[in-house]
């Protein structure tokens, strides 16, 4: 930099990541993820030592100096090393092709000091990959804005536990045999104090990625135990809550003291208690989590499927796990009964849950007529607007005081 600064030129930093590094190391040994560091590390070197310096910071990281280079010719280079990185590489008689992501920030643009440069970078290297890996990101300006965004963002969602800005709203599950709410899925809500509700699609993902949705998620869980706790002892009929677990809460050991926790404070009878899991966390390690799985279950409490159909499920994965219910994602039951696929998959799924001996829930209900097709196909439960929208605890209380009644719909007798 300094060099830099005395014949007016600029340096670019560049931040390196391989992609999908760990799945190499997790597949083939750490000893084959080494050589194959060794080896990208050779080929980086090549393009980087005639006008640069290379340092590996990390596991898989890298980070690449380019001095008095124009931007132009520095991101040409980078395109050279990118493409070197991804030759294919042979070890042990298996043929590899890693890609890497490229972050680039420039001096004195992008950043004053080496840290702030640094972190340039490595914002950029992030941009790179959220736009699908394997490419080139340079540092803009919006990227600090939105990552400052981000921060404060951050912030509030940790105030608003503090501040008790969170609600839950809860959605009848219906029997279609009898038409009575047999389950409430807890879905959270954000009070926010400026913007109004706030709805878990624009909250839940950043409170993954910065590990607030531990705290958050053992809010959800305590809160929803006590309030079925609280519609038991109201002399109210006893009815399942469903809890929403999260990819980075499931993967926590701390889940079975957290559900057990919730359990013992409210006083709820284990069996009441049912977690939803989406079906594309589970596949993602199945091993693991077949066994978190087994652990949930010596708790008592019921698990199910949440979004199937919509991951890559190993179907003869399924009969080993611990399950109770398989939750038909809501985008198959959208187009019901105008996609004859989707119906087809539908039915499919049902009679898959019948013979694994499953109960099988629909989501997204909306018409009567995906009600109708439900029921005629053996769908045990239903969820939806059709019924009911998720609604606040109070108008909870008044459709379970008045939940004996058969359902309008269930009075035509399916055929
Ligand atoms: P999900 O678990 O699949 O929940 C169902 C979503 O579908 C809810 O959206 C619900 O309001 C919506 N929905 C219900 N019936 C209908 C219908 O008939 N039509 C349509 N179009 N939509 C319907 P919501 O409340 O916005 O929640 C979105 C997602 O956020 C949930 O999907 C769940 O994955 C997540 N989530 C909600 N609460 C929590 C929570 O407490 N913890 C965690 N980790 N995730 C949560
Ligand atoms: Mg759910
Ligand atoms: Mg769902």
């Amino acid at each position: 930099m300094q060099t830099a600064d005395s014949i007016g030129s600029e340096v670019a930093l560049a931040f390196l990541d391989l992609d999908n590094f760990k799945l190499v190391n997790d597949s083939l040994g750490h000893s084959v993820g080494d050589q194959l560091l060794k080896i990208v590390a050779g080929r980086i070197c090549e393009l980087t030592s005639d006008q640069g310096s290379l340092a590996r910071i990390g596991g898989d990281e890298f980070v690449i100096i380019l001095e008095q280079m124009d931007l132009e010719s520095c991101l040409g280079r980078l395109s050279a090393i990118r493409e070197a990185v991804a030759r294919p590489i042979v070890l042990n008689d298996i043929e590899l092709r890693v890609t890497c992501s490229i972050g680039v920030a420039s001096y004195p643009n992008h950043g004053k000091t080496a840290g702030e440069l640094l972190a340039s970078a490595d914002m950029a290297m992030y941009r790179a990959k959220e736009l699908g890996r394997d490419g080139i990101a340079l540092f803009t300006s919006e990227m600090t804005a939105t990552v400052r965004r981000k921060l404060s963002r951050t912030d509030e969602l940790r105030q608003a536990l503090l501040r008790e800005e969170f609600v839950l709203h809860y959605q009848p599950q219906v029997d279609v045999q009898t038409g009575r709410i047999v389950a409430a899925e807890a879905l959270i809500r954000w009070n926010h104090p400026s913007e109004g509700r706030v709805y878990p699609g624009d909250f839940i993902a950043l409170a993954e990625e910065t590990g607030l949705i531990m705290p958050i998620g053992e809010w959800v869980l305590r809160t929803a135990c006590r309030q079925a706790k609280a519609w038991q002892d109201k002399g109210l009929d006893p009815i399942r809550i469903s809890v929403n677990v999260s990819a980075r809460q499931f993967q926590e050991k701390r889940l079975i003291e957290t559900v057990a926790t919730a359990l013992s404070e409210s006083g709820l009878d284990p069996i009441w208690l049912e977690l939803e899991i989406t079906e594309s966390l589970i596949m993602k390690d199945l091993a693991s989590s077949i066994a978190r799985m087994h652990e949930l279950e010596t708790l008592g409490v019921k698990l199910a499927v949440d979004d199937f159909g919509t991951g890559y499920s190993s179907l003869s994965a399924l009969k080993r796990f611990p399950l109770s219910r398989l939750k038909i994602d809501r985008s198959f039951i959208a187009d019901i009964p105008h996609d004859a696929d989707d119906m087809a998959i539908t039915s499919a799924i049902i009679s898959l849950a019948q013979k694994l001996g499953l109960q099988v829930i629909a989501e997204g209900v909306e018409t009567e007529e995906q009600a109708r097709f439900l029921v005629e196909s053996g769908c045990n439960e239903i969820q939806g607007y059709f019924y009911s929208r998720p609604v606040e605890e109070e108008r909870f209380n008044r459709m379970l005081e008045n939940n004996g009644g058969m359902h309008p719909l269930l009075q035509t007798q399916p055929s």
